[in-house]
Formats: structure tokens, sequence, C-alpha cells
């Protein structure tokens, strides 16, 4: 039987892609904050509904650059149920991460448990929206508040989700977003940094450009993340296609839960009224003892039948060699992460899987 992969990447039509090279080809400009590169940050403004937009060249040098422009060092709270660029943004900058456990409802970092993990050295909360479910952005603010704390969202999957019509990027100090292939937008590679006034915006630009404040001053150790005009045409054509292609995924996932709702064992995030989803993972938390097997019996009994789950995120970050040495690591601190990583498995979803594809996922679960 014909593979399902887990994602399939929002590919733009190859003409129109082709004409915008053209042009690009035409101007010989073809990269250092171009017309496209231009056309794309505006673009992205207006769709995500936010005043200001870096664009960078993937998702993991905003995590840094946003550190580094607020100088945030010493400890940050975070949480271990990410993708490892999240806590290794942190590495990069010389921060303790201090790794605090989730909310089973929600997947992401409890604000329950953040109060009891700070000490004098806590200079930050990187919480991460995670498979784009909007954190309880009002009592982390209340929380940094309180403690003088800035927070930075990992936002990697949480493009184009609202909270009442409202952009989830618009909490925190900053936002950070992944355009990596495998997410809901896609400029093949590529990121971006949100933030809230033009200070910041300027400021982050000299960053994403080696430091340079003008032809000859240089004011910070900047990095480069500059974004060339081929992945700025193409990200302005993906995100002409992107409304459509959330629509096909929330239907994917209505689908899965029609057909899953009555399996014992198998449960699955709803929707939350008032959040506008962008459906960018499907995950399932499979209860063994309910269920009748564990979850990596049947995330192999599914890659028998060729289809392709994968179990993200499993192990957790605080699992792997370069964290599991830090106290905030140790599993009896982080029980229901463990729990949600030892029992989730991420099934297919993208804006091209049929619902025939849908049926023959469920059917591969229920049988
Ligand atoms: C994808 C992702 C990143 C990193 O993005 P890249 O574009 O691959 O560098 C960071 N955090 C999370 C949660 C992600 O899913």
């Amino acid at each position: 039987m014909e593979q399902i992969t887990v994602t399939s990447p929002l590919l733009p039509n190859l003409d129109e892609f082709n004409d915008l090279l053209k042009e690009i080809w035409d101007s010989k400009w073809i990269t250092n904050n171009g017309s496209f590169h231009k056309r794309l940050e505006a673009a992205l403004c207006e769709y995500l509904k936010v005043p200001y937009i870096s664009l960078f060249t993937n998702g993991t040098l905003p995590l840094i650059t946003a550190l580094q422009a607020l100088r945030i060092t010493g400890e940050v709270i975070t949480t271990p149920y990410s993708f490892v660029a999240t806590t290794h943004s942190l590495w990069w900058n010389g921060i303790k991460p201090v790794f605090v456990d989730i909310d089973p409802a929600t997947g992401n970092i409890d604000p329950d448990k953040i109060e009891a993990a700070i000490t004098p050295k806590t200079t930050a909360i990187m919480p991460v929206h995670v498979y784009g479910q909007p954190c309880d952005t009002e009592r982390i603010q209340a929380i940094a508040d309180k403690y003088g704390l800035k927070v930075i969202y990992d936002a990697a999957h949480a493009f184009g989700v609202e909270v009442n019509g409202e952009s989830i990027l618009k909490a925190g100090d900053m936002s950070t977003l992944s355009f990596h292939a495998t997410k809901v937008y896609n400029t093949i590679e590529g990121g971006a940094l949100v933030m809230h006034d033009a200070k910041t915006k300027q400021r982050i630009d000299y960053l994403k450009n080696f430091g340079f404040a003008g032809e000859t001053e240089v004011v910070a150790p900047g990095i480069n993340s500059k974004v060339d005009e081929m992945r700025s045409a193409y990200g302005l054509l993906n995100l002409r296609q992107v409304d459509d292609a959330i629509a096909a995924r929330r239907r994917a996932a209505e689908a899965y839960r029609e057909g899953l709702k009555d399996v014992e064992g198998i449960t699955f995030f709803n929707d939350t009224p008032g959040v506008r989803h962008n459906y960018s993972y499907f995950p399932i938390f499979v209860d063994a003892e309910k269920y009748g097997r564990t979850r990596d019996e049947l995330y192999f009994a599914m890659r028998e039948q060729n289809v392709l789950g994968r179990r993200y995120f499993y192990p957790l970050i605080s699992e792997f060699t370069t964290y599991r040495g830090l106290p905030s690591a140790a599993p009896d601190n982080l029980p229901v992460a463990h729990r949600m990583a030892n029992s989730v498995i991420c099934l297919p979803m993208h804006h091209a899987l049929s619902i025939e594809d849908v049926n023959r996922v469920i059917n591969c679960i229920k049988n």
C-alpha cells in the first residue's frame, strides 16, 4: 500500500515561482534586504496581524538572537516538551535551562509550577505553544511581571494562531516562528522574530546582519541570518495559499476526531472555543492499559502498514546527553512531560492528506 507520510511540504505553483525568479534574475539583486524580502515582511505583518517582523534563515536563529537582544543571562525557565532547538538556543547563549513540567490539558509549560523554579539568577521564561496550542499567556505574564522576568515565546508551531481575534504572537516580549519545510507555512528553510516596537525591530535587523548599523558601524557581535530573494518570493506565493492549507488540515483533524472518538485508550486535543487553530499537528496519546497495546507497538504496527506517524516529542529534551545532568532534568521533576512523551504519536497531518488517507490511518489504529 502507498506510503502515508507524516507531513508534506506546501509548495507554490511552479510557473508562478518561475515568473518571480525571472524578476529576480532581471534585477540582479539576490539578497541583502531586497524588494521581495521587504514585501514578504509587509505581507506577513498583515497576515499575522502584528506590527513588526524580522525574517531569519531558520527558526533557531531568532531564538538565539532574541535572547541576545534582551541581554538574557543566568537561568531561563523552559519546557522539556518541545523540539530540541528551544533549549539549544539557551545553550548557545551560555544560559542554564531550568525545566518545568507541563500541563496535561495542553502540553504547554504549567504556570502553576513556574514560581517554584525561580531563583535569584532567573532572568526569563521561554515557553512553547506546542502543536500550536496557546499557552496561558496571561498567567505567564503575571508571573514575569511579579519577578521582573522577560518572556520569549517559541511560536514555531503557532503560525496564524489567534485567541479571541488577537494574534498569539502579541504575547510576551518577543515570539519566534519557524518556516521550515515541515511547518504549516514554509519558505523551505526560514523563520522570523516578532516584536512590538520599531526600535526593537531595528536592533534585531542589526543583529541578523553581523551587527551592522550603517556602512562603517558595527554595534554588536551579530550573526548572519539574512534571507535571500528566492526564498522571499517563494514565501510570498505560499502565503497566498496558507489559508486553504489550514482549512484542509482542519477537515483532516475533524475526520480524525470523528473516527477516533470511540476508540478506548486513545485521546487527543479538541478545539478550544475562541481560538483560531492552525492544525499544525494531530497528536494522539495512547493509554497502553486501556488500548491493549503500547504506544511503540502501535507506532511500529502503523509503520508496517506504511503509515508513518512520528513520536513527537520523544525523547524529552531533558533526556538528551547535553541536558540530562541538570538538576531540573530529573524525571521526578517532570512526571507529566514523561507521561506525554511516552504515549504520544503525531498522526499524518498536512494540506494534501485525503479523507481516504485519514480513514486508512484510523483503521490502522482501530485494528
Ligand atoms: C521547528 C522548530 C524549531 C526550529 O526551527 P528551524 O526552522 O528548524 O530551525 C524551534 N522550535 C520548535 C518548537 C520547532 O518545532
